[in-house]
């Protein structure tokens, strides 16, 4: 099985195979036809499994065929909400390169640093948005940031984000993305607080454990 097999089309193939990618991780492989079949999908997987490219595939996909019937102003189609600055850079760079012949855009949000470089790049306007949960609440508030043409939403490593305390955070996000949605959820681990919090943001998974 390979990417190309997998239906993976041509601008996307050729950023893979740039980078040496032919084959599928075990993840890849079970999460992208769910994907493209527009499911939800609730994912039992570490990082280091591919678990970026597994999401971060289907989503550029759908985003370069739908902009095909569409080219309006760029609204943010796209959220993935991961719980530290490191993982949203890490994100961001998976967008960027497997999507390098695309033209879709995608931008970084994380607190900690100064917010003018991000409001700028959200004013020029981007397909997807990768964001920590705290900057992003901030900056829907301050009003830069609107999740009304979101479409496919990620909440990645679910059980950090509950330790790290962000449950309600996850909430106030949820509350405020279009029900018309795909959604993606992933979690190492699924004690109860997750399985609960994942029955709230998805409508009747797939479920994939690597
Ligand atoms: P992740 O679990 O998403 O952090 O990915 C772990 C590492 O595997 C990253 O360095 C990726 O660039 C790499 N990777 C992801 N998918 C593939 C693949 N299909 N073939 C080879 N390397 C991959």
């Amino acid at each position: 099985m390979t990417f190309k097999d997998l239906g993976i089309i041509d601008p996307i193939l050729e950023a893979l195979e740039a980078k040496g990618y032919t084959y599928p991780s075990p993840i890849q492989e079970q999460s992208i036809p769910i994907l493209l079949k527009r499911k939800d999908l609730l994912g039992c997987a570490q990082t280091g499994t591919g678990k970026t490219a597994a999401f971060a595939i289907p989503i550029l996909q759908h985003i370069y065929n739908d902009q095909i019937k569409n080219t309006g102003q760029r609204k943010i189609k796209a959220l993935i909400v991961t719980p530290t600055r490191e993982l949203a850079i890490q994100i961001g760079d998976s967008f960027s390169e497997y999507g390098k012949h695309t033209g879709i855009v995608n931008t970084v949000i994380f607190g900690g640093v100064k917010q003018g470089p991000q409001t700028q790049a959200l004013r020029r306007g981007v397909d997807i948005l990768v964001a920590t949960p705290g900057r992003l609440l901030d900056l829907m508030d301050q009003g830069y940031i609107s999740l009304k043409d979101v479409r496919y939403s990620v909440l990645d490593e679910a059980d950090h984000m509950l330790d790290m305390g962000f449950v309600n955070d996850i909430r106030k996000i949820v509350a405020k993305l279009p029900t018309k949605r795909q959604s993606l959820f992933f979690s190492a681990t699924m004690p109860p607080a997750i399985v609960k919090l994942s029955q709230k943001i998805l409508g009747n998974p797939e479920k994939v454990t690597i």
